[in-house]
């Protein structure tokens, strides 16, 4: 079953239906951007109605702390596709991030930040830079989920997961052959987060050998991102998961010169939202001088994502071209480089001017380059075999020695359960270990069934019954021990679903 698909129109797009967009002035600078971009789009003849929804400040000081008011998310829904101008989220704890609260209700799953260097139009060392970041959008460090767990030890969840995974890598690559594409490049640090970042390499490797006409490759992400910064030009789509994505974005864009300029969209099942990647700039609202490029930047690629590429390619070649004639607002102008300082109405009717226009200098859009169909696949989930074999029972010991700790563990593992090893913030400290390590109040106690042979590679482990674990979590807790936590290791299909300890 398809979650998204879009096509290009090639017919004429006044006699087929307009495609209903909710529209959010937002705050700030946004009445004076939103304002440009949709007399941009209606010169350009972009076959929309917008409906008005109101996000943001004033919401948040009518007492909604979200920032959105149930009837929104009615009209959201009833829409589907929302371009929205930045907002100001109010200063002070009660108020919720509104982007995130959006991203995650929506189930936007996938983020999309193209990034072009302007070369010589805006200054950047690397002159040809054409790189669409494809970044997951909902999981990851980014579900939120921390505690503190002792006094010294606190720690945040990585959630990556085989549905995230599929959908954001088969987005990457039907994103690529829309556009017409070259290369799909995913970065992952699975030499260190062998399950994590391992599971998003494998799919990655799943998914790619259906996109044979695709070249793909896999980095690390750590030289990913230093060879993105050094050469951004050998770069097409790169595909990776929240945090990485996040990061690389802002060092992709800050090296093209152009963060200002650069529009984002956020792609879900069903519903998607468009924006600058800038803030509300209150410091300039109402004066005339913002730059609408970033917010333009975003309407183009809604455009193209409700299949109206040829007006999406028109207003990118429109702007790039007023660009190049070095008409230019303040936040851009330089002296003896560019030739007008204009306003933000001057801009935009400059634009509108140059539409049918392509440029002359910069690489012209061609959006319809490629196929424009974007479909994504539901997951379907394999019947796997799930036995529990491992149980990691964490525990705030104040104590120092971990041969102390194992030793009365030890006496614990009884019949039915035996202590395999102890490690402190993953490093293995007994039955032996590292007189150097650091252990902090935080250890984790590994228990396998008796019967496991864990003195044999690979280890032969055994089913353990929940009624063991409870018996022994028991023992445990009447002896005195402060258990944190247990986490109930798998194997699924005779697969060892959990990574050993360091030096296990
Ligand atoms: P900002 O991006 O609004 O402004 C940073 C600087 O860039 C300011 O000097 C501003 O004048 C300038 N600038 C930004 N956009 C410009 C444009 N289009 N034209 C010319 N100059 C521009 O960042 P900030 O000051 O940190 O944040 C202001 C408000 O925006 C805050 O309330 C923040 O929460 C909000 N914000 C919203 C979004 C969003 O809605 N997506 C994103 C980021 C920040």
């Amino acid at each position: 079953m398809l979650i998204t698909k879009q096509r290009v129109q090639t017919n004429n797009l006044s006699k087929s239906q307009p495609t209903a967009v909710a529209v959010a002035l937002g705050d700030g600078i946004g009445p004076e951007i939103m304002e440009a971009t949709l007399n941009i789009l209606e010169s350009a003849g972009a076959n929309i109605e917008p409906e008005y929804i109101e996000l943001g400040k004033q919401v948040y000081l009518s007492g909604h702390s979200s920032g959105i008011e149930e009837d929104t998310w009615e009209v959201i829904k009833r829409n589907k596709v929302i371009l929205k101008a930045p907002i100001t989220t109010p200063q002070g704890r009660s108020y919720k991030s509104l982007n995130v609260t959006l991203r995650k209700s929506l189930g936007l799953f996938a983020n999309i930040r193209p990034v072009c260097s302007l070369d010589p139009f805006v200054p950047t060392n690397h002159s040809k830079i054409d790189v669409v970041i494809i970044r997951e959008n909902e999981e990851d460090l980014y579900a939120g989920i921390e505690h503190q767990q002792t006094q010294d030890v606190v720690q945040c969840l990585k959630l990556i997961t085989r549905p995230g995974c599929e959908k954001i890598i088969r987005y990457a690559f039907q994103f690529a052959q829309a556009y017409g594409r070259k290369k799909v490049t995913c970065m992952v640090k699975d030499n260190i987060m062998k399950l994590t970042d391992g599971l998003f390499h494998r799919v990655f490797k799943e998914v790619a050998s259906e996109y044979p006409e695709i070249e793909n490759e896999v980095q690390i992400i750590d030289i990913g991102a230093a060879r993105l910064a050094a050469h951004p030009e050998r770069y097409d789509v790169v595909v990776t998961s929240n945090l990485y994505g996040d990061i690389i974005s802002d060092i992709v864009a800050e090296v093209a010169g152009s963060v200002g300029l650069a529009g984002s969209a956020n792609i879900g099942k069903e519903i998607a939202m468009f924006e600058a990647i800038h803030g509300s700039a209150p410091d300039i609202a109402g004066q005339n001088i913002a730059n609408p490029s970033g917010l333009i930047n975003a309407a183009i690629m809604m455009l193209a994502h409700i299949g109206q590429i040829d007006v999406a390619d028109a207003i990118k070649n429109a702007w790039l071209a007023t660009i190049e004639d070095g008409i230019h607002t303040a936040d851009i102008f330089k002296d003896g480089w560019s030739k007008k300082k204009v306003s933000t109405k001057e801009f935009t009717n400059a634009i509108i001017e140059r539409l049918g226009r392509k440029p002359k200098r910069l690489k012209a859009s061609q959006l319809s380059a490629g196929s424009g169909i974007i479909e994504v696949q539901d997951y379907k989930r394999p019947i796997e075999k799930k036995t529990l074999v491992v149980v990691d029972i964490f525990i705030d010991w104040q104590g120092s020695d971990p041969k102390d700790m194992g030793d009365q563990l030890s006496n614990f593992s009884g019949e039915k359960m035996k202590l395999k090893m102890i490690t402190n913030r993953g490093v293995k400290v007994y039955p032996t270990g590292q007189d150097y390590t650091f252990c902090t109040d935080h250890w984790r106690c590994r228990f396998v069934a008796s019967e496991a042979k864990t003195n044999v590679s690979p280890p032969k482990y055994k089913a353990i019954t929940f009624e063991r674990l409870l018996s022994l979590l028991s023992e445990l807790n009447q002896a005195g021990f402060d258990i944190i936590k247990t986490e109930n290791l798998y194997e699924f299909n005779g697969r060892r679903g959990f990574s050993l300890g360091q030096g296990e």
